[in-house]
């Protein structure tokens, strides 16, 4: 089961939720390492549910299968993006891969710099995909904060995540065995560096 990542390879938060056009909202501008326009990669395997054309060129990203959130939550997620400056290449009911660079930052919209904005929902796309909030603003239905959606990992460079703690993956290290048993502390996948001609021999104990 795919872990949603952060959708860019360098976290650099501008302005967080709750802020200024983020008010009663749990939408985040990220703006990458510079002043450029950089790549965003699709945080799992999705569909394009929505594109919209009339702002910021938002595209709504619909998981195809049910991810795990960083608490261990199974359910669908719903992401969307703004201030890509051509979405051409995109339409309803394209695949994405997880990884795959899709969209970028850009300025189109109500923006200030290149950057993206990005919003998190939990479970699959539903309604017109935003409604209107309190404060006049559109954003996502069923809005969830992004640390509570997203993960990160050894890719993704933390140059500013606005105070925001993001779940790391941690990638499971090979272990070496030199005449040595290892008896696994729980079930799960284990990864075993082999030399040339070493032997591995597993055995079923007995419960
Ligand atoms: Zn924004």
């Amino acid at each position: 089961m795919e872990k949603p990542l952060f959708p860019s390879k360098n976290m650099r938060i501008t302005q967080g939720y709750e802020e200024g056009t983020h008010r009663d909202s749990y939408a985040i501008d990220n703006a990458g390492a510079d002043y450029g326009i950089e790549p965003i990669y699709a945080p799992y395997t999705g569909v394009v549910k929505k594109i919209y054309e009339n702002d910021a060129n938002e595209v709504w990203l619909e998981s195809i299968e049910p991810v795990e959130y960083p608490d261990g939550t199974v359910d669908y997620m719903t992401m969307m993006f703004g201030h890509c400056n051509d979405v051409s290449n995109l339409y309803v009911g394209k695949k994405i891969n997880q990884n795959e660079a899709f969209y970028q930052e850009g300025t189109k919209g109500n923006a200030t710099g290149n950057h993206c904005h990005i919003e998190c929902g939990k479970g699959k796309f539903t309604g017109s995909g935003w409604v209107k909030n309190n404060s006049g603003f559109w954003s996502i239905e069923n809005r969830k904060k992004p640390e509570e959606c997203l993960w990160i990992d050894d890719s993704i460079k933390v140059l500013d995540n606005n105070g925001y703690t993001f779940k790391k993956i941690e990638n499971k290290k090979p272990t070496e065995f030199v005449d040595k048993t290892f008896i696994a502390p729980k079930t799960d996948l284990y990864g075993v560096y082999l030399k040339k001609n070493q032997k591995v021999k597993i055995e079923k104990l007995s419960q």
